[in-house]
């Protein structure tokens, strides 16, 4: 793992001249500020806690999280399998306390991130670096090839779901609210904890916990990790990120075969990944079905990779990072 300081040295310079030419997103980064400001609150509310309220911060992650992994991620952006509504229900309710923009946004933003990926039209992409597939794209306007993709794109399906309906026409209220507000309520109903306490931590330290875990798949797991899959595609397997991201690290598989469920190509015992173990629980009982794999589709490639391999027709080179083109401009 290379963490060379180029990726960051240059994070001012870069800061500078999106200023000069106007291009910085002043609402975003205001909030993102506000945001890790209470964050930094929490922390220090921390002592304060209660055990029940540290246990329900601590709760709150996978719960938020699968609002993110297994409900926008895998079953609405990508639609790698179908739901009954009460579990749609639930992880749009889930995916409101992550507070991470509407499923319909969210959606919208991670399939152009898939077709465009590491070109200037993927929002989050990962060729500028570190800082700014992590959350440095969130603080400046869009490229305009970002929103020409966003355009050109059908996301119609998306809107024929009524519960995705309801949290977009609500957005970002309803979001707010259940990200800052529902925890320090049912904290200071049910056990008796101070508002403002559960508030700070089960509201905004969880929250901006749970943001860099979800950041760290554009990030870490796009430039750091094994590409067993797709040697030239940036994206890779990083069991770090999936631990944090619960599931989400296997992203060379992923981008691979993007409508497949377990975004991971082995099982749960060999591959962490609780959003799978989840989306299984609930098909045993029937509240979800057609599981999408791309297994099949990997094994049809074997035949070529033995062949390959047996002629000595070396893999392709991975494309050169960015750190690394950096580093040859300094020598
Ligand atoms: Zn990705
Ligand atoms: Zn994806």
């Amino acid at each position: 793992m290379d963490f060379s300081p180029q990726m960051f040295r240059n994070i001012p310079k870069v800061a500078y001249d999106h200023y000069k030419e106007g291009n910085l997103n002043y609402p975003m980064i205001i909030y993102v500020s506000l945001v890790h400001i209470v964050a930094v609150a929490g922390l220090f509310a921390l002592p304060k806690c209660s055990k029940e309220t540290l246990l329900w911060a601590f709760i709150l992650w996978p719960i938020s999280g699968l609002g993110i992994t297994s409900g926008v991620h895998r079953l609405w952006a990508h639609r790698s399998y179908e739901a009954h509504f009460v579990v749609r229900l639930v992880l749009m309710l889930a995916n409101s306390i992550a507070n991470q923009g509407s499923i319909y946004h969210w959606s919208r933003d991670h399939r152009v991130h898939h077709k465009y990926s590491e070109t200037h039209a993927d929002p989050h992409n990962a060729t500028r670096g570190f800082f700014f597939a992590h959350m440095g794209w969130l603080l400046i306007k869009k490229h305009p090839d970002v929103v020409k993709a966003g355009r050109d794109m059908d996301f119609s399906d998306l809107l024929e779901d009524p519960l995705v309906v309801f949290q977009k026409k609500l957005d970002p209220w309803f979001a707010l609210y259940m990200c800052y507000v529902m925890p320090a309520q049912v904290a200071s109903h049910f056990w008796g904890e101070d508002f403002w306490t559960a508030f700070l931590v089960a509201g905004g330290l969880r929250y901006c916990y749970v943001l860099h875990c979800t950041w760290l798949v554009n990030s870490a797991a796009h430039l750091y990790g094994d590409h067993p899959y797709d040697v030239l595609s940036y994206p890779a397997e990083n069991p770090l990120v999936s631990w944090f991201a619960i599931g989400e690290g296997w992203h060379n598989w992923h981008h691979k075969y993007p409508f497949d469920y377990s975004a991971s190509e082995f099982g749960i015992s060999s591959q962490f990944n609780p959003s799978r173990l989840f989306i299984d629980m609930l098909a045993c009982v029937g509240l979800v079905w057609n599981r999408k794999r791309g297994l099949s589709a990997w094994a049809m490639g074997k035949a070529r990779r033995e062949r390959d391999a047996a002629n000595g027709i070396p893999l392709p080179k991975a494309p050169p990072r960015p750190w690394e083109v950096e580093a040859k401009k300094v020598e």
